[in-house]
């Protein structure tokens, strides 16, 4: 399933987007939530700067002279991808959103149609902030420092993999990210929250850093089906340090990387390495 690394890629690769008038949008089969809008009435306005909200995507729609008229909530689901072509084929079984503009075209790919596009007036109003509602700060917003991280941690009593994967203190730390930020930070998966002291919080805050920048740069993850908005997949899961590496040698102790299930999760490590 797409991650925030996969969604920051898409994010950039439709970037080329901005400033295009809508000339026609078009839906497919269901998705997860309706659209909430007719698509006619998006004809004409003009496409403002992708942003990334977690795991959603945010068009920004402007009315010609350059108000704000609203925009559209992306979300990527178990098997989505955007892509944005001038001159795309016609439209597939999978392609359930579409979005011609003067510049090329947008189109949501979803076989498994769990994701969504939903028209909201602003990011901060319903229904886009009733979907944001809940989601743990940005990995990358540097005014939350290893003291907040620590102090958040401080109530949970659940394993520390899973306490990543709910994404309700940091987001972005999906399952191939935590297992390998867990491993960067030498903390065992299964670690309850709360004790995880003060310098090991903030090595883990670094290491989803690191983790997320570099699959970032890598393109993100294609263990399936992701591909950026020009069909490129991504690299990361190539150099990933104990995700689906089981069985292999650790790159650090030679200890040999587990695979064990948390929350019905595949969790990676090394035992030699990762401590309670
Ligand atoms: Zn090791």
């Amino acid at each position: 399933m797409p991650e925030l690394p996969e969604v920051e890629v898409t994010r950039r690769s439709v970037g080329g987007m901005a400033g295009a008038r809508v000339l026609a949008m078009q839906m497919g089969k269901p998705l997860r939530w309706p659209l909430g809008v007719a698509p006619a009435s998006l004809v004409g306005l003009i496409a403002g700067t992708w942003q990334r909200r977690g795991k959603y995507l945010w068009l920004p729609l402007m009315q010609a002279e350059g108000a704000s008229a609203g925009g559209l909530l992306w979300h990527l689901g178990m098997s989505g991808s955007l892509s944005f072509t001038a001159a795309p084929g016609p439209a597939g079984k999978h392609d359930h959103a579409e979005i011609t503009t003067e510049r090329g075209v947008l189109r949501l790919t979803d076989p498994r149609r769990f994701g969504a596009v939903v028209w909201s007036p602003a990011l901060d109003m319903a229904p886009a902030a009733k979907l944001l509602a809940g989601l743990g700060v940005e990995p990358f917003d540097t005014t939350f420092g290893p003291a907040d991280f620590h102090a958040a941690l401080r109530g949970r009593r659940t394993p520390i993999k899973q306490v990543l994967l709910a994404g309700d203190i940091v987001v972005g730390a999906g399952n191939i990210y935590a297992s390998d930020a867990l491993f960067e930070a030498g903390i065992d998966p299964r670690a309850p929250a709360a004790r995880i002291g003060p310098l090991r919080a903030g090595r883990l805050l670094a290491a989803v850093r690191q983790v997320l920048a570099e699959a970032i740069d890598a393109g993100g993850s294609t263990l399936r089906d992701f591909r950026d908005a020009h069909g490129s997949v991504g690299q990361y899961q190539g150099q990933a340090r104990v995700y689906g590496r089981a069985g292999e040698a650790c790159s650090r102790c030679g200890g040999i990387i587990q695979r064990i299930v948390q929350g019905q999760r595949a969790t990676y490590f090394c035992p030699g390495c990762q401590r309670r």
